[in-house]
């Protein structure tokens, strides 16, 4: 990164320390260093339809992900499944209800309040900005982005389970079904929608307006 300064008006190239000055760029445009040519900084930019696409579709992904077994494990001729949220409760009632409590809030509860915040953060940019309860909603919603994408972790999810189904291949019939599709497919659709997500540009957003 390109240190910036405290008023955000010059960054300082990090291969030859020139202090440029910062300028406004148009969309897709990247400014570079007139001496050495290193990338300074971009224009925060996200595709507001592309998330309001990403979003719906993981959407839609999560209430199978979460209704649908994971895994389906197939031993000494009992069949047990479970679902995310069927973990959670199943860790807890052994007695490590922290851990449940934190499979729960990370795997379950923290993407479905990331998804439909950026799902209203999208609506509000795209119908609402001009009004002053839509502005205010987003500017509640911004601050509450950071904590919420950090407490996500679908992706140890995900693999914790195909972990334990290699692990439990050996000694046990492991299926994977519609369920496992879905968990993956809303975890890629997460991943690609936080990286489209650019939450200096949806400040961007209100400031502009
Ligand atoms: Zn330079």
């Amino acid at each position: 990164m390109a240190h910036t300064d405290q008023h955000q008006c010059h960054v300082l190239c990090r291969s030859c320390d020139l202090v440029v000055q910062k300028r406004a760029l148009p969309s897709p445009v990247r400014a570079l260093c007139p001496r050495c040519g290193t990338a300074l900084y971009d224009t925060p930019y996200c595709s507001i339809n592309g998330m309001l696409a990403l979003c719906i579709a993981a959407l839609i992904m999560f209430f199978p992900a979460n209704l649908l077994p994971v895994l389906e494990i197939h031993f000494l001729g009992s069949i047990r499944n479970t679902t995310a949220f069927q973990a959670a409760i199943a860790v807890g009632d052994q007695g490590y209800w922290v851990v449940g409590v934190a499979v729960a809030i990370s795997a379950v509860i923290a993407p479905l309040l990331l998804l439909s915040s950026i799902l209203a953060q999208v609506c509000i940019a795209k119908f609402a900005l001009h009004l002053e309860l839509g502005k205010k909603t987003l500017r509640m919603l911004l601050k509450q982005q950071g904590l919420l994408s950090q407490l996500t972790m679908l992706e140890i999810y995900v693999l914790s389970f195909l972990v334990s189904a290699f692990q439990l291949s050996d000694f046990a019939d492991v299926h994977m079904g519609m369920g496992t599709f879905c968990f993956t497919m809303l975890f890629l659709l997460l991943l690609f929608l936080q990286r489209e997500y650019n939450l200096e540009h949806m400040w961007g957003l209100l400031d502009d307006n």
